[in-house]
């Protein structure tokens, strides 16, 4: 199947999901998880209306930035673990990081957006020349989860707005793997619980959860963001 109907399906999904808990289809956004996916098949799910695009690997990110720099308004994410050693790099082009799991890479990406011309910085989810930061929480407490633990959150949030070159955007979280997609909702209701603890819906307006998987689940439970890959862009290898 093409992309742009595999789109349309998630789409669907999307709206059927928000319908069903009474939410406004607009109140969730897709971003397309484009990782180890040719720069042609987000070509055309952009020409198919597609803006946000998600990659886990900066390398990857960077090169695809380059390829497609002609299309003005793409927005990339940063959605896999961020080595603070590449924050540099990740600035030059993301219009939001979802992965912020510790106050050092807060403190280290605020200094290298803030040290970025402000006519290069990229397109912002938030106010303009910010960028957008989402902290990643491991809710399931997996040994080999990224992500802050629970109880480090507010040291991470207050690190975050601590940064006049960052905005704070929300939290972000995957979920242990459950093969019944409603086995994720204890989690996603972890993640927001802790918004509640931290703040609420002002200080944290963002939710990104929910996958290929599990986005209905997500979804009923209050995602804003769901990133989903496989039902967009196929299996991966
Ligand atoms: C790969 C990935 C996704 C997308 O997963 P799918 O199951 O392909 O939809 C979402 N979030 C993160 C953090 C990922 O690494």
């Amino acid at each position: 199947m093409e992309v742009a109907a595999r789109l349309d399906e998630v789409r669907t999904r999307i709206a059927r999901a928000a319908e069903a808990c009474g939410r406004p289809p607009e109140s969730v956004r897709l971003l397309a998880v484009s990782k180890t996916k040719p720069a042609s098949a987000i070509r055309e799910a952009y020409g198919a209306g597609q803006r946000d695009f998600g990659e886990n690997y900066v390398q990857e990110l960077e090169a695809k930035a380059a390829e497609l720099a002609d299309l003005p308004e793409l927005r990339w994410h940063l959605i896999g673990h961020l080595q603070r050693n590449k924050a540099k790099h990740v600035v030059r082009v993301a219009a939001a990081v979802h992965s912020v799991d510790s106050a050092r890479l807060a403190v280290e990406l605020g200094h290298r957006a803030a040290a970025q011309p402000g006519d290069q910085r990229p397109e912002s989810l938030g106010p303009r020349g910010r960028l957008a930061v989402l902290i990643e929480v491991n809710v399931g407490g997996e040994e080999q989860k990224a992500g802050c633990p629970p109880r480090s959150l507010g040291d991470v949030i207050e690190a975050v707005e601590a940064e006049p070159a960052l905005w704070l955007c929300g939290l972000m979280t995957v979920p242990p793997h459950t093969d019944d997609p409603r086995g994720a909702r204890p989690f996603f209701d972890q993640l927001v619980a802790l918004r509640d603890e931290h703040g609420g819906a002002a200080r944290l307006p963002e939710l990104s959860m929910g996958m290929t998987h599990d986005l209905e689940v997500a979804i009923a439970a209050g995602a804003t963001w769901v990133r989903v890959g496989t039902a967009i862009f196929g299996e991966r290898r």
